[in-house]
């Protein structure tokens, strides 16, 4: 069998890393903009795709320009509301079903919004196109599997004055203080306000994230909140190797607890390993591979991402995913941002069969993967029941383009 871009469209899929932030609509970012008095550098859509949300990208820096505009338009419960509801649509229109949203709450607490208030007004718009969508017949009678989501709270590896409110109270309160600890705190405080949300206020919040420029801030430096998130039973994923290499992906997997890694581009690259204890690097990271293969640590692949912001990869056909499907490892495609890579999990699907040449078996293992490696927020009999119904659809789709 071909793989069509039409069955590519129609099968259940998930993202499991997908930024709230870069997956704006980009009227409604104009719209939400003009409302709340944030200026923006154009007003319409194509100048705005020229000028910030681009093909191409020079490095990582760059491609995150656009996510100040988004943070700043992001600062009532009400735009939060909208662009998450808009955010779920979006995906449902194309087939997606199960999404994790992930986005960084302190960027946008501050004196009206408490960080659980953030998180709240992003679940009742996610809730909403979850409940529209899943009142359908189709969904009612059981002869397609339902949307569902969970929500990652991220921290921010580093933050400066005028990421937000809350950081820049942080920052004013602690100025003495050693920035390194500054981020600690945050991340500390983020990862309580999680746990609060989930248990005191029934929120799906499923995981635990960094986000933010990687180079220069190691994950390492919040070792104390992966610990606090690991005790409360908060899954983990961790941004390991967009700027760092193998090192930094056994860190994320030993000392962070890492259930799930994002990107890990680096992963075979023994070039990138610094420590002069390693000195067999081939064994080193053979080692590593076989760690996260046997254990079905899943690597969160944004190929289009990967592209954009480390320019070095070039063509997609010299993607470190090529190594990770010869080593067998659980990895499932992931868009990053939607607006920002100008991306879409289908579009996602696309390139990797055909920069890849992803045979259908493989494919369905790769979506699976997604459904079954995911933070779902409910018990593992009901996550259980649910891949059964999504492996079920799959197939009868496959029935019907064979
Ligand atoms: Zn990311």
């Amino acid at each position: 069998m071909k793989i069509r871009r039409e069955f590519i469209e129609k099968i259940p899929k998930t993202d499991l890393h997908l930024h709230l932030d870069g997956s704006l609509r980009i009227p409604t970012l104009v719209e939400l903009a003009r409302e709340n008095g944030v200026k923006l550098p154009a007003w319409d859509e194509t100048t705005l795709r020229r000028r910030v949300f681009k093909d191409a990208y020079a490095d990582l820096p760059e491609y995150l320009k656009g996510f100040a505009y988004t943070t700043a338009v992001l600062q009532t419960p009400q735009a939060l509301e909208r662009v998450g509801c808009e955010l779920a649509r979006d995906n449902q229109a194309e087939g997606v079903r199960y999404i994790e949203v992930r986005f960084a709450p302190q960027l946008h607490q501050n004196a009206r919004m408490s960080c659980i208030d953030v998180m709240a007004a992003l679940d009742r718009g996610l809730s909403l196109a979850k409940r529209e969508f899943n009142a359908r017949a189709e969904v009612k009678r059981g002869s397609e599997p339902p949307f569902e989501y969970g929500i990652i709270a991220c921290a921010m590896r580093m933050f400066d004055r005028g990421f937000s409110e809350y950081f820049d109270n942080l920052l004013a309160v602690h100025a003495h203080s050693e920035r390194k600890w500054v981020f600690s705190l945050a991340s500390m405080e983020l990862v309580r306000a999680a746990v609060e949300a989930r248990d005191k206020f029934g929120l799906p919040i499923v995981g635990f994230d960094l986000a933010g420029a990687e180079a220069g801030y190691p994950a390492g430096d919040h070792a104390p909140a992966y610990a606090l998130a690991h005790r409360h039973f908060l899954k983990k994923t961790v941004h390991a190797g967009e700027a760092y290499g193998p090192e930094s992906i056994f860190q994320a997997i030993t000392d962070l607890h890492a259930d799930r890694l994002g990107h890990a581009v680096y992963l075979f690259d023994a070039g990138m390993i610094k420590s002069p204890e390693i000195r067999d690097k081939k064994a080193y990271i053979a080692n590593l591979v076989q760690f996260i293969a046997d254990r079905r640590i899943t690597i969160e692949v944004c190929l289009t991402s990967n592209l954009q912001t480390i320019p070095a990869i070039r063509d997609l056909a010299r993607h470190s995913f090529r190594h990770m499907r010869k080593a067998k490892l659980s990895a499932t495609f992931c868009t990053d941002n939607r607006t920002v890579s100008q991306t879409t999990v289908s579009d996602e699907i696309i390139k990797a069969v055909q920069a890849f040449h992803i045979t259908p078996k493989e494919l369905k293992n790769f979506v699976i993967y997604g459904f079954k490696r995911s933070f779902f927020p409910g018990s593992y009999l009901k996550k259980r029941e649910y891949v059964h119904q999504v492996i079920e659809y799959y197939e009868k789709i496959e029935k019907e383009f064979s």
